[in-house]
């Protein structure tokens, strides 16, 4: 069974912040920022791959209403959606991390293994 399914029949327990007929947004169980957020259809889709424009055209609006809710729209945020083993998404179900309230570092990974060849 799909845990974020469960999440959305309140199955298991999440911190929902956010919610409409199609989607919830709630906090990561182990956030990587001192706000991370996941987002979700309440329907379930595997992943991003698989999202349909429609979904998409729906679910575009809500994250930007989240963002407004936690006043993340003010400095930015980060928006990731891992799709896939080599993505390194664990819950196969379509969510976006929306992450924030500090300067997210950005690991430019070219430069890092050029420096590490000198
Ligand atoms: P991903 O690796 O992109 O599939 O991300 C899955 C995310 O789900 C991870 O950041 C986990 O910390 C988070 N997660 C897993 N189980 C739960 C849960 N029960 N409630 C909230 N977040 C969860």
């Amino acid at each position: 069974m799909c845990i974020f399914c469960q999440i959305v029949k309140g199955e298991i327990p999440a911190n929902t912040i956010h919610e409409n007929e199609d989607f919830l947004a709630f906090h990561d169980i182990y956030p990587k920022a001192p706000i991370h957020i996941l987002i979700i259809p309440k329907v379930h889709v595997e992943n991003f791959q698989q999202a349909s424009p429609e979904l998409m055209a729906k679910m575009t609006p809500f994250i930007q209403e989240v963002a407004r809710l936690l006043e993340l729209d003010q400095n930015g945020y980060r928006l990731i959606t891992n799709n896939g083993p080599d993505g390194g998404q664990e819950v196969p179900h379509l969510h976006f991390h929306l992450l924030g309230g500090t300067r997210l570092n950005w690991p430019h990974m070219a430069e890092d293994a050029a420096k590490k060849a000198l």
